[in-house]
């Protein structure tokens, strides 16, 4: 039997995310990744403290990005590069109504540090009413972040690459571990999971497009209309991602690609070719905040998850407040609370 601070079982933001804590705390710990591409991995990176729907901020934003920051500097420390990619978000506006609505925002206090009150007219691309520049906004490569840091992790002997059985677990061991505390980041996974598949969270599937544009855009930044279009390392783009709370199979949505293709080419005046499409499901909560605690009955097993759109911020943020809460006894604020379902 080889004893264990913690178990993990996931391998997307919530899970890395964590991992990185216990690491920083040289706490010893086991992965469990059943190798299959998570939502995170999927994920188009955004890092964006404005909700570019309405024009208004989010809770904790500017706390969370600066965490989020802080903790991408100690993540290059130990894997030698540094994931954010300073390129702010471009927001195409639709008309003159919603640039007039931005400028008026973006007086309010809380929206001053994040909505640039200088429009700019964006080469390439159609944008009669120009476009907002989102401040600290950024995104996260997340092809090498998920590549480097798991085989950091394997390296370091702390990957276990296969699927964690419930069913194997008893108390405080599993198979040849046993462990002080289990966290379980499952994102959808969690419905299959015995103990917490009870906590209410709703799959919003999510598509996006890899696409080659006929004409390369100069600049490198993201652009922003209905979804998210950005420049990958190998040339391609990245186009994405709907939101469907309805389609649950895994499988293609024609109507989601047939959305994409819409969208994008409501704004790039020339041709492209589909070169990918993928999916994945954020786990999503109604009231639209993570869902962290204990289990009622086994009080070293954890839930992590709840992500919901914005896997990136919620689980850099939160799993500092997880690890501060299970090691120094720090009160989960009650808005995240598993608590709040019990
Ligand atoms: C198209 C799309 C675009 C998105 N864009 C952004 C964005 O730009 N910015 C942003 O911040 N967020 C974005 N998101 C949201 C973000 O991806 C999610 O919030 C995030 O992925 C949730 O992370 P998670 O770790 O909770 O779950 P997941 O990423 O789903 O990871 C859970 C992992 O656990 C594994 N697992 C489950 N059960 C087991 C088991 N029993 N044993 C072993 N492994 C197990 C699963 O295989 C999975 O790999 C996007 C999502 C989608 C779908």
């Amino acid at each position: 039997m080889e004893n264990v601070d913690y178990i993990i079982v996931g391998d997307g933001y919530a899970a890395l995310f964590f991992a990185h804590q216990l690491h920083k705390h040289q706490k010893s710990f086991r992965i469990f990744s059943e190798g299959r591409k998570s939502a995170s991995q999927v994920s188009a990176g955004i890092i964006n403290p404005v909700v570019l729907k309405k024009f208004t901020t989010f809770w904790k934003a500017q706390e969370q990005i600066d965490f989020l920051r802080n903790t991408l500097s100690e993540i290059e420390r130990y894997t030698g590069s540094n994931y954010f990619v300073n390129e702010n978000v471009h927001r195409i506006f639709h008309d003159e109504r919603e640039r007039e609505l931005w400028l008026k925002k973006s007086e309010n206090e809380d929206l001053r540090l994040f909505l640039s009150q200088e429009f700019e007219s964006v080469e390439g691309v159609k944008n009669p009413f120009q476009t907002g520049v989102v401040m600290q906004s950024g995104r996260l490569n997340v092809k090498s972040f998920f590549d480097n840091l798991l085989s950091y992790f394997k390296k370091q002997g702390n990957l276990i690459q296969e699927k964690f059985n419930h069913s194997s677990l008893k108390n405080e061991s599993y198979n040849d571990f046993t462990f002080q505390n289990i966290v379980f980041c499952e994102g959808m996974g969690v419905l299959e999971n015995p103990f917490f598949s009870f906590i209410p969270i709703q799959p919003n599937k999510g598509h996006h497009l890899t696409v080659k544009l006929s004409k390369p855009l100069s600049q490198k930044f993201t652009l922003k209309k209905k979804h998210f279009l950005f420049p990958l390392e190998n040339g391609s783009y990245y186009y994405g991602g709907t939101y469907d709370r309805e389609q649950h199979h895994h499988k293609i949505d024609e109507s989601a690609k047939e959305q994409l293709i819409r969208g994008l080419s409501e704004f790039y005046p020339d041709d492209f070719e589909i070169e990918q499409i993928e999916f994945g499901f954020r786990p999503t909560v109604k009231d639209r905040r993570p869902i962290i605690g204990n289990h009622p009955s086994f009080p070293n097993y954890y839930v992590f998850n709840g992500l919901g759109a914005r896997g990136i911020l919620n689980g850099c943020f939160f799993s500092k407040e997880l690890f501060e809460h299970i090691e120094n006894g720090k009160s989960l604020d009650p808005e995240v609370d598993l608590k709040r379902f019990l």
